[in-house]
């Protein structure tokens, strides 16, 4: 392997550090101690996992949560009622309610109910709209922990190629606002299912952000010698976790690559804890 390895578990480490020295001193100064809420419906057991982490993640940075643990028949009402509590308790400064929700519940309609002082995963229209203004209440948490490997590694967005394949709402979309913004100026390239000769398109990319879901989708060879690639994938295959990037291959002929796991996995709870800590501030008078 000729790539750099973008750690994502010690850039995390470093982040969570701050995140928890300078909740520290909102306690000092406000005897409040910034609080995520966490809601979970069902059993599902990856969402399982993502939770509880995301729970050990805020008691080790000195956050409060509290996960609210809902059985999966729930209907929408009863979803609603507990957001509603929950934009309503003043001890609660983040709602974080976990997707995917079982089947016969309305996703949209759930979190375009959480108050957007509160939308610490920058779901709501409202966060949406300002990030596309360049006015953003909160970062998108995987998207912001791109950029902040980006940054930490010493990379360049600034009049660069970026191409990003994948366009979600929760990863390739944010993603492609972020790198647009003033200050990132990359030129950026959205890729999907409807585009034509993606191969190419990934060729031409001096940075390449894979958020597909599909195993090893980005080929080595789709790589352009000297990228930087980040692997937002996360799939299970078997018992081990691969990302959407053929890693081997592509670590060949990129200058730097993030790992699965420990690449951008660690980095996205890390910004959700940011974004907790800035919501108490914000619910505090403390920033607008
Ligand atoms: P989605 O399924 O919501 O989106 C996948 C995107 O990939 C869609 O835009 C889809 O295109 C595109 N796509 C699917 N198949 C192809 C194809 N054959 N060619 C080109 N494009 C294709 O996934 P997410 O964005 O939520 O997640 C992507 C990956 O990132 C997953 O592995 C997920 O587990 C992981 N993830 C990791 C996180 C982390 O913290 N590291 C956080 C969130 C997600 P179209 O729109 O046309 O259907």
């Amino acid at each position: 392997m000729t790539a750099t390895l973008i750690d994502g578990k010690q850039i995390s480490a470093e982040c969570r550090k701050e995140t928890a020295a300078s909740a520290e001193q909102f306690v000092n100064e406000t005897g409040v101690r910034p609080h995520l809420a966490a809601v979970l419906v069902g059993d599902d057991p990856a969402s399982q996992v993502y939770v509880r982490n995301k729970e050990l993640a805020c008691e080790r940075a000195g956050l409060q949560s509290t996960l609210h643990r809902l059985p999966a028949e729930t209907t929408q009402q009863e979803l609603l009622a507990l957001v509603q509590t929950l934009n309503e308790d003043v001890s609660v400064h983040g709602i974080l309610v976990q997707l995917p929700l079982p089947s016969h519940l309305n996703s949209t309609q759930i979190l375009d109910a959480i108050t957007p002082l509160k939308d610490v995963d920058a779901f709501h229209p409202e966060n949406v709209g300002r990030l596309l203004q360049g006015r953003p209440r909160f970062l998108p948490c995987t998207p912001a922990g791109v950029m902040k490997m980006l940054e930490v590694s010493g990379t360049e967005t600034a009049g660069r190629r970026v191409t990003i394949v994948g366009r979600s709402d929760i990863v390739g979309k944010p993603m492609a606002a972020l790198l647009l913004q003033k200050g990132a100026d990359a030129t950026v390239t959205i890729c999907h299912s409807r585009t034509a000769e993606i191969a190419e398109e990934c060729r031409r990319a001096e940075i390449l952000i894979a958020a597909v879901g599909i195993p090893e989708f980005v080929r080595g060879d789709w790589v352009r010698p000297g990228a930087v690639i980040i692997d937002v994938g996360i799939n299970r295959v078997g018992d081990r976790l691969a990302g959407d990037v053929e890693f081997a291959a592509a670590a060949e002929r990129a200058a730097a690559i993030t790992p699965v796991p420990g690449g951008v996995g660690p980095m996205t709870i890390a910004m959700l804890l940011q974004n907790t800590l800035h919501a108490a501030r914000l619910q505090h008078g403390f920033v607008s």
